[in-house]
């Protein structure tokens, strides 16, 4: 598999507020020279923020990442957007703590970015090939990369869960993310169920949080006018913060990727399993 590298054509801004904090942020998606991969740069405290899976410092209901102190939280779904759109080297200047959830998926992003358009770069990607099975278990899920099967190619993802109740069917098998990501999954909203969100704001969590940007389910239905965008938009959201979340590893991904209940704790600590040995997998270098 070869890849060229991509940037953005041009700058674009957008602004809204942060899920869980609920304040309101300005970013800037600007275009970067090759090699730069993606980084965040807190304008208002003068801190760039690499998106890299040792960057995170929590993972409790969003994947937040710091550097000296200085956080960017809710960083999943803006990265999920890059990853499904193959971009590699991007700054993300962002003036308060939280990247905007907009409508709570990463659609919004993709919109913009494709219509300012990509720009290829002058060289290959590295993409990270899994080569020996790593597994990340839980009191409560578990989460495993391993290598493609001889009929796959590029980044595939078999996701179980249970939610209490049956919302939709609770599994789903994504083959060869690469390319179906724009229609498939970008469209699918964060979503919470009722009876947690009394938990989560006794917890300051969701203080930006409404039906305008996430899925609310209470008696196993949603309560947004509208209904759901996809039949299991629950899953897909699942699938696409799995893509964001892995792509805190500096690279797109060649393999494939199986869990149970998983989220931004799991898939962060199998990316701290990857990384321990050089032997789960390979760096295709082109240049
Ligand atoms: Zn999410």
């Amino acid at each position: 598999m070869k890849m060229k590298s991509y940037t953005l054509r041009e700058s674009i801004t957008l602004n809204g507020i942060g899920l869980h904090t609920g304040v309101k942020t300005n970013i800037t998606l600007n275009p970067a020279p090759l090699n730069s991969g993606i980084f965040f740069n807190r304008t208002d405290k003068s801190v760039i923020i690499p998106a890299k899976w040792n960057s995170v410092v929590s993972t409790k209901f969003s994947t937040n990442i710091a550097s000296n102190g200085t956080e960017v939280k809710t960083v999943e779904h803006l990265l999920s957007a890059l990853a499904g759109l193959h971009i590699n080297n991007c700054e993300v200047l962002i003036d308060n703590i939280e990247v905007p959830i907009l409508d709570g998926s990463s659609k919004v992003y993709v919109e913009n970015i494709l219509k300012k358009g990509l720009k290829e770069q002058d060289s290959e990607q590295n993409i990270l090939e899994i080569t020996k099975p790593v597994k990340f278990l839980c009191n409560y899920g578990y989460a495993e990369l391993f290598p493609n099967s001889p009929i796959d190619e590029g980044l595939n993802i078999n996701l179980e869960s249970s939610f209490d109740g049956k919302y939709e069917d609770q599994d789903i098998k994504i083959r060869n993310l690469n390319g179906n990501y724009i229609e498939s999954i970008s469209k699918a909203r964060t979503f919470g169920f009722f009876q947690e969100i009394e938990y989560l704001k006794s917890q300051n969590l969701i203080k930006g949080g409404s039906l305008d940007n996430a899925i609310v389910i209470k008696d196993k239905k949603p309560l947004n006018k509208d209904g759901l965008r996809y039949e299991n938009e629950l899953m897909r959201h699942k699938v696409l913060d799995v893509v964001g979340d892995l792509y805190l590893s500096g690279y797109p991904i060649i393999g494939t990727y199986k869990g149970f209940k998983t989220g931004h704790f799991i898939t962060n600590n199998l990316l701290k399993e990857l990384f321990k040995s050089e032997e789960n997998y390979k760096i295709h270098k082109i240049n």
